[in-house]
């Protein structure tokens, strides 16, 4: 029988923690020694309670956790659970359902169907592109770039999943200066190497030049891979997609978009600019556990042309029977087998915000992100150094270099009205605040800068 007491006391137990966001201290009020101590509890020879087990750990993992979900968190690019996608995410893991095939969860497979149509819908990508529900960018990378390593090296006669990459011929792989860590592990996982993929210089925001892309690719054998990125993880800069698409189009090369968070400014009318010329490239990476606010861990890997997706991913075996859904199998588009069903909480996210309220939920975090940057530099303690296009800016305190940075970040963070990070933007050390949670206020700014200004301030004296 079930035990709803324990369920009952997590929801409770989930629905406080929720509560106490806007209020408690930003970050962990303690030390991974620490937690280390009241968790590291010798494990019983005979079970214990399960209602012991979850207030433990909520007592034990309480003065640990970041209130990442919370208002004020401005680290990394991290987003908040929205309601929907939180409660949608409970089913999941009651439902318990094992998403890689049709006939393993019917329900699992067609939501994802649905959800990924939406996703399409709402990015302004082809409706026919395949959408895979991986667990973060980094995946998604990967499994993008692995359809595009089969496409490129299947046009010059090469099968790399029967054959490997010993004796392909040379692909080609080029990428902006400022692309992301997890497009060159994705490099290395697929063999193709970090170190041999050519960097192509890139602007002070980070953007990609596409002269330098032009004339790179001309030189190239015509086997090529270009990873361009929408939101660079500092700046929140775009490549200038359009050229870069006429660019890769005159060699016949792959064109890969690493949008993790960035590719959701697609969604908002009032940025669609940004990402001119989006819907042709041929593969694109959305984080739906950045900006679209679903928890972790979920994101997507969108590939044009399915056929190289499923080539590139299929797993096929004697006891995995034919999918039953008519289309190729969820499994047959991420690297994993068995899975949980990711794509519920996207399906919820997508539902409760609809076409506007994503929208809106975008364009109020660039907002916000443009008042922070008014408001530090309005203090003339700040320089604001990229160009706020987007929900990031980078903040030089005026007096305070080098090593210094990471001590403010640290007082910043230790403090507790809210949490920031530091980061070196071309050589130059800056505090970095991304606003990427749906319950961000204009008051959580204005208290926010007001504790930054504060820590800088006294630091200095
Ligand atoms: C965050 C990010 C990634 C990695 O995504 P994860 O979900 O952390 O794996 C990749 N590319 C860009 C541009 C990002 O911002």
């Amino acid at each position: 029988s079930v035990d709803e007491s324990v369920l009952r006391r997590a929801a409770d137990h989930a629905v406080a923690h929720l509560a106490s966001l806007p209020d408690r201290p930003v970050g962990a009020r303690t030390d991974v020694a620490a937690l280390r101590a009241a968790l590291d509890r010798e494990l019983p020879d005979h079970g214990v309670a399960p209602e012991q087990v979850i207030d433990d750990l909520v007592a034990d993992a309480g003065p640990g956790l970041n209130a990442t979900p919370g208002p004020r968190f401005f680290g990394f690019v991290i987003g908040g659970a929205q309601p929907a996608a939180l409660a949608a995410d409970w089913l999941v893991g009651a439902w318990d359902q094992n998403a890689a095939l049709y006939v393993a969860s019917p329900a699992a497979a067609v939501i994802e169907e649905v959800a990924a149509g939406w996703a399409l819908d709402v990015l302004g990508l082809p409706p026919t592109a395949s959408v895979g529900f991986v667990t973060g960018g980094q995946m998604a990378n990967a499994t993008c770039l692995a359809a595009a390593r089969h496409a490129v090296l299947a046009r010059a006669g090469w099968d790399v999943e029967a054959h490997g990459l010993a004796g392909a011929p040379p692909l080609d792989v080029y990428v902006g200066e400022q692309a992301h860590v997890t497009v060159f592990a994705a490099l290395r996982l697929l063999g193709l190497g970090a170190g041999r993929a050519v960097r192509i210089a890139a602007d002070d925001q980070g953007r990609m030049l596409p002269e330098a892309l032009a004339a790179a690719l001309a030189a190239g054998n015509g086997l090529a891979i270009v990873c361009a990125q929408a939101g660079e993880i500092n700046t929140g800069a775009f490549d200038p997609l359009e050229p870069i698409v006429d660019a890769v189009a005159a060699h016949g090369a792959w064109l890969h978009v690493d949008g993790a968070f960035g590719l959701w400014a697609a969604a908002s009318p009032r940025r669609a600019a940004l990402v001119r010329g989006l819907e042709r490239a041929d593969s694109w990476v959305a984080d739906a556990h950045k900006w679209l606010n679903v928890p972790y861990d979920s994101s997507l890997a969108i590939v044009a042309d399915p056929a190289a997706h499923v080539a590139a991913m299929n797993a096929a075996a004697a006891y995995l029977p034919a999918s039953a859904g008519g289309v190729p199998d969820p499994s047959s588009l991420v690297p994993e087998l068995s899975r949980r069903a990711r794509g519920v909480p996207v399906y919820a996210a997508l539902r409760a915000l609809g076409r506007a309220g994503l929208a809106e939920l975008v364009d109020r975090c660039c907002d916000l992100a443009a008042e922070m940057a008014e408001a530090l530099a309005a203090s003339g303690r700040f320089r604001i150094i990229n160009d706020v296009v987007l929900n990031q800016a980078l903040a030089v305190p005026e007096g305070i270099a080098g090593e210094d940075l990471p001590r403010l970040a640290a007082a910043i963070q230790a403090e507790g009205t809210c949490w920031i990070g530091p980061t070196v933007h071309r050589g130059t050390p800056a505090l970095r605040v991304s606003v990427s949670n749906w319950s961000t206020t204009s008051e959580d700014i204005a208290r926010s800068a007001a504790a930054i200004i504060a820590a800088a301030d006294g630091l200095r004296s």
